[in-house]
């Protein structure tokens, strides 16, 4: 049995396909998958239950601290639980989107979460993590790192798969919904406290014209690589 990484990281713009590619990997190899963009969705999913306004960047930076503090994170798949209690679905709906980008400008949700991220993958003994910064801050000792991207266009209709998967009948506006895209990577890659880039020593995949599978071909040939004994 070929020996396989401690920690590996997929880190990206939106709708790149890092969440179905961890998730194929995860299968592939018996990985426990981590998926933190689902993290920031749960606290701006709660913080907004508990009345904070999660897009004003003048917030009470002590209360939420005090929210959050308490809480403590357990993921199965695409699942999560926060004290016990299941997030609800509608936390990958599309307006949530934004909201989750705008918790995770927040220093003190960033830490906590981070803090979260580290502890359960200390659970684990081989972990696959997908999110933003994941290979730039919270696991840099990762024996492997990916950074997907891709262009706007398939990043839209990606987008807008999904959202006709979540809901059917709803009309879709291409043009608003690419903007909206754009402006959220904008956001993350502009942000103050830990922006997305690409870490150090990081593969890059543009998956724009890759089908799942090829993306998955790829990130195994990159393990397979890794795993092959240095000559
Ligand atoms: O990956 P997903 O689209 O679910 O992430 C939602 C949002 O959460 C991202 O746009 C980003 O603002 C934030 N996020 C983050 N750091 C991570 C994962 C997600 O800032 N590690």
């Amino acid at each position: 049995m070929p020996r396989l990484p401690r920690i590996i990281t997929i880190d990206g713009q939106a709708h790149t396909g890092k969440s179905l590619a961890a998730t194929k990997l995860a299968g592939e190899l018996n990985l426990y998958l981590l998926n933190t963009g689902a993290m920031y969705r749960s606290v701006a999913h709660l913080l907004g239950e508990a009345g904070v306004d999660v897009l004003d960047m003048n917030r009470e930076a002590d209360r939420i601290h005090a929210l959050i503090a308490p809480w403590e994170f357990a993921l199965n798949g695409h699942e999560v639980h926060v004290n016990g209690t299941p997030m609800p679905p509608t936390i990958f709906d599309e307006p949530m989107n934004a909201l989750a980008s705008g918790v995770s400008k927040w220093a003190e949700v960033r830490r906590k979460l981070q803090a979260e991220q580290k502890r359960i993958a200390g659970l684990h003994p081989h972990v696959i993590c997908e999110g933003r910064d994941q290979g730039t801050k919270v696991f840099p000792e990762a024996e492997l790192k990916f950074f997907f991207l891709a262009c706007y266009d398939v990043q839209a209709e990606r987008a807008a798969r999904k959202k006709r998967e979540l809901s059917p009948d709803d009309a879709i506006d291409m043009a608003a919904l690419r903007r909206r895209v754009e402006e959220r990577d904008r956001e993350d890659k502009s942000r103050d406290v830990d922006p997305l880039r690409k870490a150090d020593g990081a593969v890059e995949i543009d998956t724009s014209g890759m089908t799942p599978d090829e993306v998955l071909a790829r990130l195994l040939q990159e393990v397979a690589a890794w795993q092959a004994p240095a000559t």
